[in-house]
């Protein structure tokens, strides 16, 4: 999309045009203290909060004081089956079959019951491949999980890097590392949009790769869900696992997202951990039942979930289902592009993107690298209001939302940033 144009009344063209425009107005969006809208480019960490949010979780608090107990099944959302209320809008904003998913714990947690299932190590198949940025949180689960299994942390890690001097990461390395090793390779826990760079990684290839060597294969879709479109079902990964705090805006600490492929749904030999959750609904509260496993996501549940967080999450995904993913990604691609133009159109060989600009190999974040500069950068927009991500040693992080940024958010952005490089 090269129809771009410099200067803010085309950014408030675009917005009068934006068919989304709306949406914007259904956020809380924090403001100064005069009274104006902070820039919020931080969608991908913490999502902002939906209007509707309070009065979906009122009604679970009001339904709690009214019935107690009685609320199971009585509430107006009855809780003994809320989380099933969730399961359609999620699979959709995923591309997963209902079966395949449930909302339920958070992204780690999710993680390592992912791994107890689908990380099964033999004497001589045993490592695990991670991008070399992978989130901390990721390669900890990982380290850990190795340990746990009487594996040497650092010698069963294999991390995909990018080449020397670049910051993208290359299929065809993965294909090499999957060539030389993949007879000692067990699982590929990948980030699918990796959280660094942006990068949006073809899921597809992944699991084709992983599986024409016998790996597991799993992908952390923290940073994908509700800001790509992954397809996870097509894809034909085993698992994968998302929390819902940051593009799916349902409050911080909220409850995470699973993924388990149709292809696994009646395995009941797969080893897990289980708790009453798990077990089948008929008989649950004969309480003296053998554990019979539920078929698919579900059963990998542990624990009756947490009505209220579930409450924030319906809000959200009420709202997602009503807009839906293909004309979010449109707008997004949009947005993003503008920016990118916007940042194109500074003609400063200090900024660069590191981010693709293929936008099929990217959601809505950029990541800017700054060349000399440091995190007083980050500091001058903050004191702006301008809301980003500082990732050392010189790269801001930077998200667009397609639901409430504005063009003209954008446009004022790069203006400041602008203003800021060149004093
Ligand atoms: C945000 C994020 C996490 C955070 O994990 P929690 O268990 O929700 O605290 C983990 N991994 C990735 C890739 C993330 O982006």
């Amino acid at each position: 999309m090269s129809n771009y144009k410099p200067g803010l009344d085309y950014a408030k063209e675009q917005d009068q045009n934006d068919a989304l425009s709306h949406y914007r107005s259904q956020f809380h969006i924090p403001k100064d203290n005069q009274g104006n809208n902070w820039l919020y480019f931080t969608g991908n960490s913490l999502g902002l909060q939906p209007k509707s949010t309070q009065k979906y979780i009122q009604q679970e608090l009001d339904d709690w004081a009214n019935l107690g107990v009685e609320g199971h099944f009585e509430a107006k959302n009855p809780w003994m089956p809320y989380h099933e209320f969730l399961t359609d809008s999620m699979a959709k904003i995923v591309g997963a079959k209902p079966i395949e998913v449930v909302t339920m714990n958070t992204l780690t947690t999710n993680l390592h019951l992912l791994m107890v299932s689908f990380y099964q190590p033999t004497k001589t198949k045993y490592k695990i491949v991670i991008e070399s940025d992978a989130f901390p949180s990721d390669r900890y689960a990982v380290q850990t999980q190795l340990e746990f299994h009487g594996f040497d942390a650092n010698e069963g890690l294999i991390e995909w890097k990018p080449r020397q001097g670049e910051e993208l990461l290359n299929l065809d390395d993965l294909e090499t590392i999957l060539e030389e090793q993949g007879d000692e390779i067990a699982l590929l826990l990948i980030g699918g949009v990796n959280y660094y760079t942006g990068q949006y990684l073809d899921l597809k290839k992944i699991a084709e790769l992983g599986h024409a060597k016998n790996c597991m294969v799993g992908i952390d879709l923290a940073h994908g869900a509700g800001n790509i479109k992954p397809e996870l079902h097509d894809s034909g990964v085993d698992f994968a696992a998302w929390c819902t705090y940051k593009y799916l805006n349902s409050g911080p600490g909220s409850l995470g997202g699973l993924f388990v492929h149709e292809k696994h749904a009646h395995n009941k030999k797969l080893k897990r951990f289980a708790g009453w959750w798990s077990h089948n609904k008929a008989t649950r509260f004969n309480m003296r039942q053998p554990l019979d496993v539920i078929p698919g996501a579900e059963g990998w549940q542990l624990s009756n979930p947490p009505i209220l967080s579930m409450a924030a999450i319906k809000a959200s995904l009420d709202m997602f289902n009503e807009v839906g993913m293909d004309a979010l990604r449109e707008k997004s691609e949009k947005l993003t592009g503008y920016f990118e133009f916007l940042l194109n159109e500074l003609n400063n060989d200090k900024v660069k993107i590191i981010t693709p600009s293929n936008p099929k190999e990217r959601g809505c974040q950029l990541s800017i690298q700054v060349r000399d500069a440091d995190k007083s950068l980050h500091k001058k927009l903050t004191k702006a209001h301008i809301i980003t991500d500082w990732r050392e040693p010189d790269v801001i992080r930077c998200a667009p939302v397609p639901l409430y940024n504005s063009f003209e958010d954008v446009y004022r952005m790069v203006d400041k940033l602008k203003q800021i490089l060149n004093t």
